[in-house]
């Protein structure tokens, strides 16, 4: 008779290498939360060949598409790559805008206000 645990079929014939991931936290480089990259993603990324692991948490995530998706339909809008966005200056609180989509939580300024704080973009250049 002989030893069952090694009476033929092998151990290798269906590699399990996802047995090895597990969910990995992240933290959110926007929020600052705590997200969890689960298996299922980190395969999806693999099967991408994608190597860097997210950087937002899902909340953020979307929000950035949004943010993207607004910049993108004002680029259609204005194909010279002209945008104005409407804003409250942070600092005087002036309403103005800008020529670029702001940043999410990243004051904007008016022009005179950013031109005060940054006294250099006046010097000509030499
Ligand atoms: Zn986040
Ligand atoms: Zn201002």
């Amino acid at each position: 008779m002989t030893n069952p645990t090694t009476s033929g079929h092998s151990a290798f014939s269906a590699p399990q290498e996802n047995e090895e991931l597990s969910d990995i936290e992240i933290v959110c480089v926007e929020c600052g939360q705590v997200f969890v990259w689960c298996v299922e993603e980190q395969i999806f990324f693999r099967d991408k060949g994608l190597k860097n692991p997210p950087k937002r948490c899902a909340t953020c995530k979307k929000r950035k598409n949004e943010r993207i998706e607004a910049i993108l339909a004002l680029q259609k809008k204005h194909p010279k790559g002209k945008i104005e966005v409407a804003v409250y200056c942070a600092k005087c609180g002036v309403f103005t805008t800008v020529p670029f989509y702001p940043i999410q939580g990243k004051p904007v300024y008016c022009r005179s206000c950013f031109l005060a704080m940054n006294p250099d973009l006046l010097k000509p250049a030499s």
